[in-house]
């Protein structure tokens, strides 16, 4: 059997359900539109202690604060302009490197490789904040240049502050993915992954069929993986068997949400919610799994139990 260390790279939890867990209130209502970006504007020691926690519990990929953070928002909540914007940016992307680099000189894991950051890059419907980017349907009433506008800033300013990789994540719809995939374009250095929000066994928020996403995405020669995130664990079988012939070769990523919230108290008390995926994981690798972690609701703890379990295989 393969252990983690040489084919599968453990992706970090939900980054405010971290956050929480060590101390640090996030807000996700509209009253604090930029959740866990507001952490940019006022702790950034939180972030780098959160990043570094799932560090410590085994990732090998940790995902930027900036699932949220868009331009958009950032000006009509904090009233910051293009420049301070792309500096925010590229600020999130150095408190991820001082995490890595102060886990690297202390860590003392056999065989651990030394762990890449990912900026996250969240759908337009996140600015929204109505859920909306779990049908996209706004995409029916935008147009791609709009699209590519809205998301190209960020991308930009990721790109500027060297992540090793984008994932570009919670995306519902193929027009949204399709704008996406033309920004990246315009970086042809910059790897990425992306992944889909799936309302059932088979389709993508907005209605399209998951497999037909997978195929147009993972033809994409800067893609390094194609998947489904923030989603009910139960449906991602179904999914990844559903799309297996159409993934060109690449790999795919899972990071699933904890069955509930009640699992950031139940995790203090030994119980994790990756117990719930420990059944499902072996069928996830066999379908062609290389990047694994966890979205909503998923702490530092699960993601060591992940890890574990990918370890003693
Ligand atoms: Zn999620």
């Amino acid at each position: 059997m393969a252990s983690k260390n040489t084919d599968i790279f453990i992706v970090d939890g939900g980054l405010s359900t971290e956050l929480i867990r060590l101390g640090f209130p996030v807000d996700l209502t509209d009253k604090d539109p930029l959740w866990t970006s507001t952490y940019l504007l006022k702790n950034h020691n939180a972030l780098r202690k959160a990043h570094l926690s799932f560090l410590e519990h085994g990732a090998d990929v940790i995902l930027t604060g900036t699932y949220q953070a868009s331009l958009e928002l950032f000006e009509k909540a904090a009233g910051i302009g293009a420049e301070e914007f792309s500096k925010l940016i590229q600020m999130a992307c150095d408190i991820a490197r001082q995490a890595v680099e102060e886990f690297w000189e202390k860590q003392s894991q056999p065989g651990r490789r030394k762990p890449l950051i990912a900026g996250s890059v969240g759908p337009y419907g996140a600015c929204l904040l109505d859920f909306s980017e779990y049908h996209g349907n706004y995409v029916d009433n935008m147009t791609m240049e709009e699209l590519k506008q809205w998301h190209r800033p960020r991308i930009q300013a990721l790109v500027d502050g060297k992540v090793d990789l984008l994932a570009i994540e919670t995306i519902p719809s193929i027009v949204e993915a399709e704008a996406l995939l033309s920004v990246l374009q315009e970086f042809p250095s910059m790897k990425a992954w992306l992944t889909f929000y799936c309302k059932d066994k088979s389709h993508i928020g907005h209605g399209e069929s998951f497999a037909e996403a997978v195929g147009k995405v993972s033809a994409c020669s800067q893609i390094v993986g194609v998947g489904t995130n923030c989603i009910a664990a139960e449906n991602v079988t179904a999914l990844l068997q559903g799309a297996s012939t159409s993934r060109n070769g690449k790999p795919f990523v899972v990071y699933p949400n904890a069955p509930g919230e009640q699992w950031i108290d139940d995790s203090v008390c030994g119980k994790t919610a990756a117990d719930e995926f420990d059944d499902l994981i072996p069928a996830w690798i066999e379908a062609g799994v290389k990047y694994i972690g966890g979205c909503c609701g998923t702490s530092a703890l699960d993601i060591k139990h992940i890890a574990t379990l990918l370890t003693d295989r």
